[in-house]
């Protein structure tokens, strides 16, 4: 069922989730940053076994790994701005070892929305130098004039999205009319704290019956099928 309130590719703003909407990196150099700064600052070998990586951001998935590692908030709060940047440099590092797939249609519907006037921004739960890699390395970066939701500040989607939103509306006025895409369902719920519709493209690890039961305004198979829909108009 298509919720929307008007074709889907008519909103002067789209914020994209990264991971599973646009691409997929086959690779795990950002898993890697993590385990790296998780066990040096526990002092032990610390994974990301157990902890929800999917539909979070990256200062929560390290809340919830030390947290299973037994350690208490208060000693690593304060260390945030280190800790994103030994991730940042550990990826920057290892750039070319990056390697997304882009996700099936990701190219057409960006070229689509960028030659219609909309404005494209990112709402992620990677950390911006992270993310920015990951984009650069897909060839995407160019498309997101207006930069975006990077979850450096935010411990929870809704906040990433928050934040995104002012962004846009401060850059291309308070009317602006925003659309969010993401894979997960706590992007679907992210969006709907702030007001936004979504179309969500069960592209990522969760199945389009699964993504349907949230009720996002729009749920696809992939991109695809909006250029298919295009394709009729
Ligand atoms: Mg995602």
């Amino acid at each position: 069922m298509n919720r929307l309130d008007r074709p889907w590719d008519r909103f002067d703003a789209y914020l994209f989730d990264i991971d599973g909407t646009l691409i997929h990196c086959t690779d795990a150099i950002h898993y890697f940053a993590f385990c790296d700064v998780l066990t040096t600052l526990v002092g032990r070998e610390v994974t990301l076994e157990g902890v929800t990586t999917h539909g979070n951001v990256d200062n929560g998935i390290l809340r919830d790994a030390l947290e299973r590692a037994g350690v208490l908030d208060g000693g690593w709060r304060a260390r945030l701005p280190e800790i994103h940047r030994t991730m940042a440099e550990f990826v920057e590092a290892r750039r070319d070892e990056v390697r997304p797939t882009v996700l099936p249609q990701v190219r057409e519907v960006l070229e689509h929305l960028r030659g219609s006037g909309a404005r494209l921004g990112v709402a992620t739960g990677n950390l911006e130098r992270i993310g920015r890699v990951k984009l650069e390395r897909a060839g995407l970066m160019g498309y997101f004039n207006l930069g975006g939701g990077w979850s450096d500040a935010h411990d929870s989607r809704a906040e990433v999205f928050c934040a995104a939103v002012a962004k846009v509306r401060a850059a291309c006025g308070a009317a602006t009319s925003i659309c969010v895409l993401g894979d997960t369902p706590a992007d679907i719920a992210a969006a709907r704290a702030n007001g936004l519709p979504v179309i969500a493209v069960a592209t990522g690890i969760y199945s389009f019956k699964q993504l349907s039961e949230e009720q996002p305004e729009l749920c696809l198979h992939s991109l695809s099928d909006l250029v298919d829909a295009s394709a009729r108009t």
